[in-house]
């Protein structure tokens, strides 16, 4: 699940609204081969909502492609994940592009307000969420927000940009430093690559986990798990802040366990099994290679 019920986000919708510029007509109309070959978008998505799923699933392939190269020494990997995580955080982007290592298609659907029994999981600001089907398949869910209807309140999240958005120049996705990771953040396929490390199938092929009980989820959210310092409190925050965070409690914690300090508590959640943090360091890497103007350690972690 994906949440940004907070006042972090800023709309980008009216920039996406501007009239499109020529050299969107291209990128536009070129799916990634991959959408067709690994994913069902069900036919409860209208015409308008498969349009955007598509063009959400394209830039995510588009991302785990450049994002499967990703390295210990990368600052996008270490802003997010322990050098124990190196073989994982690769295997989660080549997962995505090979169908959990053996083709396997999921499927996706839309979630209406004539959906009860889902549409609930939509509400407080969620864009999307996997759930397992009354036949046993897991499925990722995207919420009306997902799809700006109903448009998110002012500072509220949006998931409304495409790669195509804007160009890859100083005035378009590279600009100077300081960069906004929000700005990254939200795009469409960044809640889809987030909603994909869900899916028991693909996180299984990259974590290479011992056998798991029925039902397990592999990759979880951090969001909502108790505060292992703040007893009573809970992890709530815009979530690419709580990914961070989740990274130096784990910095914290090994290196109070080198010193023989067993004090201090050990976080709810290994980093790699946090969904978010495979989205945001997949975007961060992303635009790190696609932008030479791009400084890793001058990205300010808010949204706007
Ligand atoms: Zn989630």
């Amino acid at each position: 699940m994906i949440q940004y019920s907070f006042l972090f986000l800023s709309l980008f919708v009216a920039s996406i609204c501007a009239a499109p510029p020529e050299y969107l007509s291209s990128r536009e109309s070129v799916q990634h081969p991959l959408v067709d070959q690994l994913v069902t978008i069900e036919p409860e998505c209208n015409a308008a909502e498969q349009k955007s799923i598509r063009r959400a699933l394209s830039d995510a392939y588009e991302i785990a492609e450049v994002a499967q190269h990703i390295q210990k020494t990368d600052p996008a990997f270490s802003n997010y994940f322990v050098k124990g995580d190196k073989k994982f955080v690769p295997a989660m982007f080549e997962s995505f592009l090979s169908g959990g290592g053996s083709h396997k298609k999921f499927p996706i659907t839309c979630v209406h307000a004539s959906s009860p029994e889902n549409h609930k999981f939509c509400l407080g600001g969620n864009l999307a969420f996997v759930e397992t089907d009354k036949d046993g398949v897991e499925k990722i869910f995207l919420c009306p927000q997902f799809f700006g209807n109903p448009a998110p309140p002012p500072g509220y999240g949006t998931t409304a940009l495409t790669l195509s958005s804007k160009k890859f120049t100083a005035q378009g996705w590279c600009t100077p430093p300081p960069h906004i990771l929000g700005h990254y953040t939200s795009l469409g396929a960044h809640t889809i690559l987030h909603e994909m490390t869900h899916i028991t199938f693909i996180a299984t092929h990259a974590l290479n986990p011992p056998r798991l009980p029925h039902g397990f989820r592999l990759v979880v959210d951090l969001m909502g798990q108790p505060d292992e310092l703040h007893p009573g409190h809970f992890y709530n925050d815009w979530p690419p802040a709580l990914a961070r965070e989740l990274k130096h409690r784990w910095d914290d914690y090994q290196a109070a366990q080198a010193k023989e300090d067993f004090s201090y508590k050990m976080p709810p959640v290994p980093t790699s099994r946090n969904a978010e943090n495979y989205a945001d360091s997949g975007v961060e890497y992303y635009f790190e290679k696609k932008c030479s103007n791009f400084k890793p350690a001058d990205i300010l972690v808010k949204a706007n």
